[in-house]
Formats: structure tokens, C-alpha cells, sequence
């Protein structure tokens, strides 16, 4: 079993366990956070098996753009891109990273606070 197969968001992307599920293609998908630490909390995840950034390689430079890509696509398509939004990627221990396979939060919907007003757990 691959280490995606393990993590909670590899049983969403296998609908093991049901999501808020608003995109997906072949290699991307996002739903809303469980927990929403803003009006707009939406979880971009790639389908490939990675987990965290510090696990990253050039290899995965294309994708993790990608999914970058796809975040601010969602936030144009739904229209708060305007008003802003804030991407936040956590790594490791330090970060509170809780789910190891990559993903990255997309908070809007309200003005956001400064800098360090990280969502909280
Ligand atoms: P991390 O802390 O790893 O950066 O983010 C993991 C996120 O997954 C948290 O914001 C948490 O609320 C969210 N989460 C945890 N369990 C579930 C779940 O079962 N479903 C959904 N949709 N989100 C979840």
C-alpha cells in the first residue's frame, strides 16, 4: 500500500470517506476543510502520493505548480479573488502539519489578519 493509501485525504480521493468535494481531474482535487478556519476553507490536494513539501523533488515541480494554478483558478471562478485569499502549504511538526500528503489551504472569504495568523488546529 502506498503511503497516499494510508492518509486520510488518499481515503477522500478513493471516496472511502465522503468530502465537500468542489474540483478534481486527473491529478488534482479539493474539497473543504472539515474544520474551516475562514468563510472559504478549500484543501487542494495532488493525487500523487507525497508527504510534505520537505518530501518534495524537482520532479514534482510541474504538479505542485499546478496545483497552485488550480487554487487560483478556484478563487477567480467562485469571485472572491478580488477581495484576496490566502494559499498556506504547513510542513512538518513545527508547521502543525497533521495530514502527511501534500496539500495546500485556501482561506478567504474575510479579511484574513497579518502574517502568523496561521489557520489553527
Ligand atoms: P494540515 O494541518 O495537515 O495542514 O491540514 C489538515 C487539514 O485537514 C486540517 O485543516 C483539518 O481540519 C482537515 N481535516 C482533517 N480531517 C478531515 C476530514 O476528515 N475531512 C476534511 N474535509 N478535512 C479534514
Amino acid at each position: 500500500m502506498s503511503e497516499q493509501d494510508t492518509t486520510l485525504f488518499g481515503k477522500i480521493i478513493r471516496r472511502e470517506i465522503p468530502a465537500d468535494i468542489v474540483f478534481e481531474n486527473d491529478e488534482l482535487i479539493a474539497f473543504r476543510d472539515i474544520a474551516p478556519s475562514a468563510p472559504v476553507h478549500v484543501l487542494f490536494v495532488p493525487k500523487t502520493p507525497i508527504a510534505s513539501l520537505d518530501a518534495a523533488t524537482p520532479d514534482h515541480a510541474a504538479l505542485l505548480g499546478r496545483l497552485m494554478i488550480a487554487a487560483a483558478e478556484y478563487a477567480r471562478s467562485e469571485g472572491f479573488a478580488e477581495d484576496g485569499y490566502r494559499v498556506v502549504m504547513n510542513c512538518g511538526r513545527d508547521a502543525g502539519q497533521t495530514v502527511f500528503q501534500v496539500h495546500l489551504h485556501l482561506l478567504a472569504g474575510a479579511p484574513l489578519g497579518g502574517f502568523g495568523a496561521r489557520h489553527a488546529h
